[in-house]
């Protein structure tokens, strides 16, 4: 490292009121049993053949990455009935949405997202000069789709619909979104981040087949982290007009999505393991309905939930039930004074959760 002061480099003046991107804590690694409930990622490992498909891709990692992931994308457009063209890759959904902002969104420019919810929007926003426009959840944590659509002016460029929301849970339904994007101008991308689509109740799961035929201006955004259990290896991609797709791969990090996180993508697209991911997701809504349900008998209200995480609004409290869980070995996720999100991890962390708040309704 050089021994010059790096007081003199300039850095963009946009970075000065960046927010930090907080990590969710891991469990402290102090030999108790501990559970990690913070990041709403699986509990569980990649499945046997993704896990398989991975470690064979390595053979081949002294080369780079098929820059444009053919094969991956020939299978994400089959699944998604649309055609190569329209998929765009990168590292991570939380990369894609980055990608979107750098196409779209320009200096001084505005994005309405709802608030609270992903904690990267503004940064990813503010990052790139754009001008984050939050409009606040209603009391039940759901999106305000009438003061969002009021929210937009000459400027918004984007608008982030995040459903089902994290951290809150509730989701929105097609009609809401249709309702939405007829009220949107044609020029105004919508990006719909669907991180935890594969969690909610697919009798009532957005309709998303239609939209690109209807709304040219649709993007939506997927990632292999949660469901699929592969948010260490980076991998996530929108669905899109191949005008807008065409722009995401123009500005997206070259070779972003690596070997293995190619390999192991296309393995969980295989039917035998969208059958196993799907009685995954069923065990998760079943957690997820068990905890709700025993919460809800010590008396929370809880706002509802189609992800893989619970929502307690503790305001104030937040940060005390945080320290109060973690004392007793399960770690969440604290929001400022507004509310602390639990992932539905594996059975003994949820049965310790349910204990957990059974006892702070008590102490
Ligand atoms: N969107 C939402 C709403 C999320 O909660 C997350 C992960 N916390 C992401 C995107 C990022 O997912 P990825 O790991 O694919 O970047």
């Amino acid at each position: 490292m050089s021994d010059q002061p790096a007081e003199n480099v300039r850095l963009r003046s946009a970075l000065e009121n960046l927010p930090a991107y907080v990590p969710g804590k891991p469990a402290a690694d102090d030999g108790a049993r501990r559970f990690k409930a913070s990041s709403n990622e699986s509990p569980f490992s990649p499945i046997a053949a993704v896990r398989a498909a991975a470690v064979a891709s390595l053979d081949g990692a002294n080369r780079y990455p098929d820059a444009a992931a053919l094969q991956l994308r020939e299978a994400l457009g089959g699944k998604h009935g649309v055609e190569p063209a329209q998929i765009a890759l990168s590292t991570g959904s939380v990369a894609v949405s980055g990608d979107l902002v750098r196409a779209v969104v320009g200096e001084g420019d505005e994005v309405v997202f709802a608030w609270r919810s992903f904690e990267a929007y503004p940064i990813l926003v503010g990052s790139h000069g754009g001008i984050s426009v939050q409009v606040p959840l209603t009391a039940h944590g759901e999106h305000d789709l009438e003061a969002m659509a009021a929210a937009i002016t000459e400027r918004t460029r984007l608008v982030l619909l995040c459903t089902p929301n994290n951290p809150t849970g509730p989701s929105l339904s097609t009609d809401q979104v249709e309702d939405f994007l007829s009220r949107v101008p044609e020029d105004v991308v919508v990006a719909i981040d669907e991180a935890y689509r594969e969690f909610h109740d697919p009798a009532t799961v957005l309709g998303t087949a239609g939209l690109f035929r209807r709304h040219g201006n649709v993007v939506l955004l997927r990632t292999f982290s949660k469901l699929q259990g592969l948010a260490g290896l980076r991998i996530g991609y929108a669905v899109a007009h191949p005008r807008l797709a065409r722009a995401l791969s123009q500005v997206t990090v070259p070779f972003g999505a690596s070997v293995p996180a190619q390999a192991a993508a296309l393995a969980s697209l295989e039917p035998a393991a969208q059958e196993e991911l799907a009685r995954r997701a069923e065990w998760v809504r079943a957690e997820r309905s068990r905890v709700l349900a025993a919460l809800a008998e010590q008396g929370w209200q809880l706002p509802v939930s189609e992800g893989n995480f619970v929502y307690f609004p503790l305001g104030e409290q937040s940060a005390e039930f945080a320290e109060f869980a973690d004392a007793r070995g399960l770690v969440l996720r604290a929001y400022g004074v507004e509310g602390v999100r639990a992932t539905i991890a594996e059975q003994e962390a949820n049965d310790l959760l349910i204990e957990i708040a059974g006892a702070w309704r008590e102490r």
